[in-house]
């Protein structure tokens, strides 16, 4: 925008006044006039000299004051029909001039036809915009500036023009007149009329800038309004992106969840794992350790339970496996963890339980299980090893409950054995 409106500047300056009309004999009617129509007794013919032309004037003082002899061109045969010249701004003259006045000076009128003071049958009530000036001979053409030009004081006088039509105007000429001056002495002269240009721009330099100047508005405010709804897009494309963010954020936190749940799940059977419990028990053993707990452990493990692979296969095994699990748990109470710890072991701990009672519940799932109709349709058994945790590490107290059940598998299976550390030493008894 920036470079076309220099463009269109640069263009205006060097070649913004290249309009322009030709005023020559081939397209208007040149006339001849004289005094003798007022009262006088000048004449003057029209010839054609060197193809171009030319008045010649007998300048003779009879009773009119002012004699005179000029040239007339006629745009058009009615004296109301012109030409608008508004947006012309030089006059160009190329005129020979022999006067007896040395200095001989020329009026040149553009008249100007309007209803508000042009009267039909009257052609003095054209107005008179008038200028004079000194064409010389073979001078070359002369610039008159059309601001040069003024209304004649007389004729606004003689045809009490109000002084809002008293300005000069060009925007119906009808005639150009070439004229002798006011003060001219008798004698032959002679004008020859070489050449008459109006030049004038495409565009005044005014209404250019105002154009440029609304251009810049209308692209501006343009712009502005493209770039609200450009950000307004933008915000809206981030406020989607935001909330699919959070939705996945979201949805992210409750899949963490799951996945700390997997993980501290076992996979087969769905009973939780060492990892589950492994904070857990730390905490256990430094109550148990201040004395504000008491905490037992029972190891159990499935009796003969490779047999069961061999003679059903490894999928019915792992059927028994949940099954077993299931079973356990209606066993407990839920305070109780019941923890996979590996194969067909598993272990229960149980919070606010002394050896007796961990004993006691042992017996229970031992039971549950023995008299459980299981899905293989055979009966089932196992040995539980039972201790309680006294000031010691969680370790400790598996190692023993495994040896109890340990114990427990020697003294013929399905069978509960207690071990009781009293210092150093286990004790074990057996519950059945
Ligand atoms: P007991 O404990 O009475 O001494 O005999 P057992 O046959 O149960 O003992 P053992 O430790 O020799 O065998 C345990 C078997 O458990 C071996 C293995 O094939 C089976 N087992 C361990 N984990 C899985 C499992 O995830 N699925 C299945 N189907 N079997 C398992
Ligand atoms: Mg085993
Ligand atoms: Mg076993």
């Amino acid at each position: 925008m920036l470079i076309l409106s220099i463009g269109v500047l640069v263009w205006h300056h060097f070649r913004g006044d290249t309009k322009m009309i030709t005023i020559s004999p081939e397209k208007y009617q040149y006339y001849a006039a004289d005094d003798k129509k007022v009262g006088g007794i000048s004449e003057a013919v029209l010839v054609e000299k060197n193809g171009k032309p030319s008045m010649r004037c007998t300048m003779k003082k009879g009773k009119y004051a002012w004699p005179y002899c000029e040239a007339a061109i006629h745009f058009s045969d009615s004296i109301f029909e012109g030409i608008d010249l508004s947006s012309y701004s030089k006059l160009i003259l190329d005129i020979d001039y022999k006067s007896a006045d040395p200095n001989g000076r020329l009026r040149v009128y553009l008249r100007n036809s309007n209803p508000i003071y042009t009267k039909r049958n009257d052609g003095a009530s054209l107005k008179f915009n008038g200028v004079e000036y000194e064409p010389g001979f073979n001078a070359g053409p002369k610039e008159i500036a059309l601001s040069d030009f003024q209304v004649m004081t007389w004729w606004i006088a003689d045809y009490k023009v109000p002084v809002e039509h008293a300005a000069p105007e060009f925007t119906n000429i009808s005639i150009i007149e070439i004229a002798t001056s006011s003060s001219v002495k008798s004698g032959d002269f002679e004008m020859t009329i070489n050449s008459i240009e109006l030049r004038g721009s495409w565009i005044k330099e005014n209404t250019l800038l105002k154009i440029i100047l609304y251009a810049w508005l209308v692209i501006i405010i343009a712009y502005i309004l493209y770039e609200q709804k450009r950000l307004n897009k933008n915000l809206k494309v981030s406020a989607y992106r935001e909330s699919r963010l959070r939705k996945l954020n979201d949805s992210l936190k409750e899949k963490n969840v799951e996945f700390a749940e997997l993980a501290h799940r076992d996979s087969l059977t769905g009973a939780r794992n060492r990892n589950a419990v492994r904070d857990w028990l730390d905490q256990m053993s430094q109550q148990v350790r201040w004395g504000k707990q008491t905490f037992s452990v029972i190891y159990i493990d499935i009796d003969y339970f490779k047999k069961i692979n061999d003679k059903l296969g490894h999928q019915i095994g792992d059927d028994i496996l949940r099954e077993f699990v299931l079973v356990v748990t209606s066993a407990i109470k839920s305070t109780d963890f019941l923890v996979r710890w590996g194969g067909e072991e598993f272990v229960v701990f149980c919070p606010n339980h002394n050896a007796q009672q961990a004993t006691e519940k042992a017996e229970h799932i031992r039971k549950i299980v023995e008299h459980h109709l299981w899905c293989h349709n055979e009966s089932l058994t196992c040995s539980l090893g039972v201790t309680e945790m006294k000031d010691e590490r969680i370790t400790e107290v598996i190692a023993r409950a495994d040896d109890a059940l340990y114990k427990a598998k020697n003294a013929g299976r399905n069978k509960v054995i207690t071990s009781v550390s009293v210092g150093n030493v286990s004790t074990s008894s057996r519950y059945m």
